[in-house]
Parts: structure tokens; sequence; C-alpha cells
């Protein structure tokens, strides 16, 4: 039995490990990564994706009440695990720890669409990018790259290949969007653990057993679930923010989880039974904080850029919120 959420998670995770693919691995690429990171002062000691996301944890940590600090501390544990799944894997101990796990392979797919995006396929904005993906670009465009990327993604578990590097004013502003998204991701699971659904999930027996002798817990099929989940994470995640002296104005605010829904969306164009649509979602997200003149604006936005027929759905989802 594990002492700790922290315990308990890391034996989630050798439980989980598997190994990787150095298929589509570019040593030019190792080389710039290492010396960028020496010049920035920056020591990656562990994992690079664990270290992303303790970053995450902080800031969403930052966003709790003291009371709700305590209990989630105490608690849950964060980490990173090839799981294959699009939502958090999440385990329960016997004496009551939570293990939250994020997809390695999603925070990978994350980062690397942002940096795709942020390049916008011109040339003036990179500073390196491989055969592959050069040759993909010149055939079909920044979609064609992103296509592959999906792909592997898909087929491998890991968007392997097409690897760019942004100029460093694209690559920070990325990193700014991939750690904020990331934050979200964790705040939503926060607030899945303080809305009480971890915990009727386990008492409904909605579980099926895990990886070393813990319970998988799987959330039961509720699209209102998840949008509580959304609210009480943005809320959350706000509140991080502000502690973090990051911009809380709306914008700033909302353009790392509306671009993470938007990775969502690139991956997956449906509503799954568990999960609502990702556009939905963030809609529904920034209504409960921002009011409806910043919903208005994040739902005009896709006008144009979806189906018409798709387009009136959110509308009239929108028109729904309370
Ligand atoms: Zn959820």
């Amino acid at each position: 039995m594990s002492a700790n959420p922290t315990e308990f998670l890391e034996d989630i995770q050798r439980s989980l490990a598997k190994p990787r693919t150095g298929e589509f691995e570019r040593k030019e690429y190792q080389e710039i990564t290492q010396k960028q990171l020496e010049e920035q002062g920056i020591n990656i000691t562990g994992d690079p994706l664990e270290q992303a996301l303790g970053f995450s944890v902080k800031i969403a940590l930052r966003g709790l009440s003291a009371d709700e600090r305590i209990k989630v501390e105490k608690n849950v544990a964060f980490g990173v695990a090839q799981t294959g799944e699009i939502n958090a894997a999440i385990y329960a101990s016997a004496d009551g720890a939570y293990a939250i796990l994020l997809n390695r392979g999603l925070m990978m797919f994350l980062n690397k669409y942002l940096k795709l995006i942020a390049t916008q396929g011109k040339p003036e904005n990179l500073t390196y990018i491989d055969s592959d993906a050069q040759a993909l670009l010149d055939s079909g465009g920044i979609e064609a790259v992103l296509d592959f990327v999906k792909e592997n993604y898909f087929k491998y578990g890991e968007p392997l290949g097409g690897k760019v590097k942004p100029i460093p004013e694209l690559a920070a502003n990325a990193s700014i969007l991939l750690s904020l998204g990331e934050t979200f991701a964790v705040c939503h699971e926060i607030g899945h653990y303080l809305n009480g659904d971890l915990d009727s999930a386990l008492e409904k027996g909605v579980t099926s057993d895990g990886a070393g002798g813990a319970t998988k817990v799987v959330l039961p099929v509720e699209h209102t679930m998840e949008y509580q989940a959304d609210r009480t994470g943005y809320r959350i995640y706000a509140k991080g923010n502000a502690e973090s002296e990051f911009p809380t104005e709306p914008q700033p605010l909302m353009a790392p989880v509306v671009t993470l829904f938007d990775a969502l969306h690139y991956l997956d164009d449906s509503e799954s039974p568990t999960h609502p649509h990702p556009l939905r979602r963030i809609i529904n997200a920034v209504f409960s904080f921002h009011g409806a003149d910043e919903a208005d604006w994040i739902l005009n936005s896709y006008n144009g850029f979806v189906s018409d027929v798709f387009f009136e759905g959110l509308k009239e989802f929108r028109q729904t919120l309370v």
C-alpha cells in the first residue's frame, strides 16, 4: 500500500511504462534543443514532460482556496504516462489517494501542434525543419505537416516526425500557450475531484481493475459533469494565473484554453460518449467565467471555419447556457 499520492502515482507510472520507438529521432534537432536550453540557463534533469507538468500543477494549486489546496495536496498527485487516452487516466489507491495521469503522447502532440501553428509554415519563422516536414510543407502547406503528425499520433501513440523549431519569439509564445493549456487540463481534473465526481464514481462502482492492484476510475458517461468540471477548472485556472502574476484580461487568459480545445478538435472532430465537443466546452467555460460577450466572441470566431450546420449547432448550444 502506498503511503501518499506521489508514491502511489510513481507505482502506477512504473506499471504503465512502455518502450518508445526511436524511428523519427533527429540528432541535429536534439543538438539545437540542448544548445538553446543551455543558453537560456534551463537545466532539464529528469523527464522534460514531467518537469513541464510540475510547472502547470504549481500554477493550478495557486488557484485553490486554502481548504481546497490542503485537500488536493493530501489526496491527489499528477504525472505523465503513455496512457493512449485523450482524457486523463485516473487511478484510486486503497487508502483514498488519486493518481491522475496525462497522456504523454497527447502532451507531445499539443507541443508540436502549437509550434507548427506558430510558424504558419513560413520560412522566416523557422530556425529548423526536418526533411520530411520540408517536403510536406512544399507539397501541401502547413496542413500537410499537421496531418502527417496527427497520423503518427494515432499510429504510434506519439506525434512522431514533422519536427520544426520556430524563431525564439514565436517559440516563447508557443511555450506559454502550452504551459497554460496544460494548466487548464490539470485544473479540469482538479475540478472533477473537488466536484466529488471521482469519489462518486468509486462509490457507484464505475471502475475497472487498473495497473498494480489499483482501481482505475472511469467517470460515468455524462456531459453535464464535464461541463461542470470545465467551469470549476476555469475558475481555478483564472485564479492560478492571477496568483502567478500572469495577465488576467480575458484575451490572454482564454487564448491557451482555446488553443488546447482547438488542438483536441483537430484530433477528433466529434462528441465522444464521455466528453462533449471541444468547441462547446470552450464556449461553456468562457461563458461561466467571463460572461455572454466573451462567449459570443469565441463563438463568432468559428464562423466560416466550421460547417454552417455545425456553427448553427454551436449557436443553439450557446443560447442554452445560463
Ligand atoms: Zn473530464
